[in-house]
């Protein structure tokens, strides 16, 4: 279904949302903006092969899942920037950011979590996305903060995002 923001979502994710960034206007004065959400596996195509033009295949592979991968097309992902610091989705500008700080922070308190964070990269498979959240619940969002567990590949003993073998 579609979102009050714009974007394609879980109605879960939504919910959720919703109340996270009602609390960033209310905490730090942040209009959130959800910048991508759902995809299908169609746009998933195209986006990838998008990078795929400017960046090679190697560099494409760092910044975007191939398609059939990427934690879009579950409709439980989504992009977060704000209103105010110009930040896109590439680099670390948002995280250097009050807003990138405050979700990083507050995240799991509305179910959602931090998925590919700064020094996880072998672990994730994935550079640094201070824009990217993943709605898992807060049960499981509480418990990994309380235990200081990072990402879902500890917890769940998983490997790292494919490197593709071709
Ligand atoms: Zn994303």
């Amino acid at each position: 279904m579609l979102n009050p923001f714009g974007h394609q979502l879980r109605q879960e994710t939504i919910a959720a949302l919703t109340i996270m960034f009602a609390a960033a206007k209310t905490q730090i004065g942040v209009t959130l903006v959800a910048e991508s959400g759902y995809r299908s596996y169609d746009n998933q195509t195209s986006a990838y092969h998008s990078y795929v033009d400017t960046l090679g295949v190697e560099g494409a592979d760092q910044t975007s899942a191939r398609p059939g991968y990427s934690e879009h097309q579950t409709g439980l992902a989504i992009d977060i920037l704000d209103t105010i610091s110009g930040c896109g989705t590439d680099g670390d500008c948002l995280g250097n950011t009050a807003t990138g700080r405050w979700l990083a922070n507050n995240a799991h308190t509305y179910g959602f979590l931090l998925r590919y964070q700064a020094d996880k990269t072998s672990i994730t498979g994935y550079e640094y996305e201070p824009w990217h959240f993943r709605f898992i619940g807060t049960l499981l969002a509480g418990h990994l903060h309380d235990v200081g567990i990072d990402t879902l590949e500890e917890f769940f003993n998983l490997p790292p995002a494919p490197t593709y073998t071709n």
